[in-house]
């Protein structure tokens, strides 16, 4: 490649590198974000990027803000019954949902993975993308609950 050593054929805007050429049909400044805003199931406010998402490893879709998180912290209020370690932290940094190149979903085999992944700590190869996860846990799915799943965001 001129002027480059190597090439993305998946660039967005948060996966661009330097030396890198880079192409996608989703890259620039007027380039509309798609990802999903989710809002926080205790105010009901919008967790916009830049907010931390706690999601719950007990409900499904159950999601709360940075900011009702850390007042049930100081107030010692339980947001459902669920403790601190009961909630995924997502940093939610990233303004655009991101691809896992060469992860496929165990459950729906989507491949790569969109948005978050959550992989099994102890079962090898084990992925799924954010929807499974939510349907598994509403099926009361015993893997999930007995294994430790860790929420992977950024590739
Ligand atoms: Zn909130
Ligand atoms: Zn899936
Ligand atoms: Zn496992």
């Amino acid at each position: 490649m001129p002027g480059s050593k190597k090439i993305e054929i998946f660039a967005r805007n948060n996966n661009l590198r330097e030396g890198w050429l880079s192409l996608g049909n989703q890259l620039g400044e007027n380039y509309q974000s798609w990802k999903i805003i989710l809002n926080c199931d205790n105010c009901k406010k919008s967790i916009n990027t830049g907010i931390k998402r706690y999601k719950s490893r007990l409900i499904p879709n159950y999601d709360i803000c940075e900011y009702c998180f850390i007042y049930s912290q100081q107030s010692g209020e339980k947001l459902s019954d669920h403790s601190p370690k009961d909630f995924f932290v997502f940093n939610n940094n990233i303004d655009e949902e991101v691809l896992h190149h060469y992860f496929s979903c165990n459950v729906c085999n989507c491949e790569p993975i969109w948005g978050n992944r959550f992989t099994c700590e102890e079962c090898e190869n084990y992925d799924l993308c954010e929807t499974c996860f939510d349907k598994l846990l509403s099926e009361g799915d015993t893997h999930i609950n007995e294994h430790k799943i860790n929420n992977i965001e950024v590739n």
